[in-house]
């Protein structure tokens, strides 16, 4: 596996890459891997013959008072398990080669971005789709892996490839969970033992909708109220909310398109969740 580090090396192996009639997939990543992240490698082996892993802690998707100086990180156990997984390239650009002092631009989704994770964290999903629309143009893949963990930037990516015409598949990966239904995520390494129990709650409250809803229960303040009472004793809400799967919007009555999506603090680490309620599995 080579590590490229400056983005005009990367531009430089993709353009070789593409003469050569190679097929790219890409798997951008914050690093810190887990199984949710290994699963999207494999999922991406799958779709080409060359696949490329991006690391990089993206500074500009990040908050002020957000966890961006202390988000865990451990490049060399990273660049084992990419390697592990068949990657042929790892790319961790610094982030001053990704950003220099000058540079000014940013691609911003809008609408998608207003509810949901875009309300709470502002800024956060134009930070997600500059850095994402970097990637493309360095990485040139012909198909590019996220996971639904994280939905609504999986369908802000969507529409940012429609809109200006990026000539790459999205592909979207369903939430890997561990053992006890917790999704899986670089942050549970903040949890304490105590705060790892009580973030079971997530999937709690989801289990406990799509239960309900399977029992016929299709009024979404209902679901919501639900969630709310799995979740409250455990941990500080952030957000509940019923929306539709393609336009996020929120939905009063359950459908075959409802998802329940859920961001709450757990001690101080802030996890989300999501789940559709009818139908199927995660989304
Ligand atoms: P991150 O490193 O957290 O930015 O995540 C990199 C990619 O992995 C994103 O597309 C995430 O949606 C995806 N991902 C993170 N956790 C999971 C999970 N538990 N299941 C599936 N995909 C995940």
């Amino acid at each position: 596996m080579k590590i490229l580090s400056l983005p005009a090396e990367m531009a430089a192996w993709s353009q070789a890459a593409v003469a050569a009639g190679r097929r790219i997939v890409l798997v951008p990543t914050m690093g810190y891997f887990h199984e949710g992240h290994l699963s999207l490698m494999d999922r991406g082996r799958a779709q080409g013959d060359a696949l490329v892993v991006s690391l990089f802690v993206n500074p500009i998707q990040f908050g002020p008072g957000e966890d961006l100086g202390r988000y865990p990180r451990d490049f060399q156990r990273d660049s084992e398990l990419a390697a592990g997984r068949g990657a042929e390239v790892l790319f961790a650009p610094g982030a001053g080669d990704m950003y220099p002092a000058d540079s000014a631009s940013r691609v911003v989704v809008s609408g998608l971005d207003q509810g949901l994770c875009g309300a709470k964290r502002p800024g956060h999903f134009a930070g997600v789709t500059t850095v994402v629309a970097k990637l493309f143009h360095l990485v040139r893949p012909h198909v590019a892996v996220f996971g639904e963990k994280d939905f609504q930037q999986l369908a802000i990516i969507r529409r940012m490839v429609a809109d200006l015409d990026f000539q790459v598949e999205v592909i979207g990966h369903p939430i890997v969970r561990e053992a006890d239904g917790l999704a899986m995520s670089s942050r549970n390494v903040y949890l304490s033992a105590d705060e790892r129990r009580r973030a079971l709650c997530l999937h709690q409250a989801l289990t406990a909708a799509r239960q309900a809803c399977a029992g016929g229960l299709r009024d979404g303040a209902a679901v919501a109220r639900l969630a709310e009472e799995c979740i409250r004793p455990h941990a500080r809400i952030d957000y509940i909310e019923i929306a539709d799967r393609r336009l996020l919007r929120p939905q009063e009555r359950i459908d075959a398109d409802s998802m329940l999506f859920l961001a709450a603090f757990v001690g101080t680490t802030r996890l989300i969740d999501n789940c559709r309620l009818l139908a199927g599995g995660d989304a």
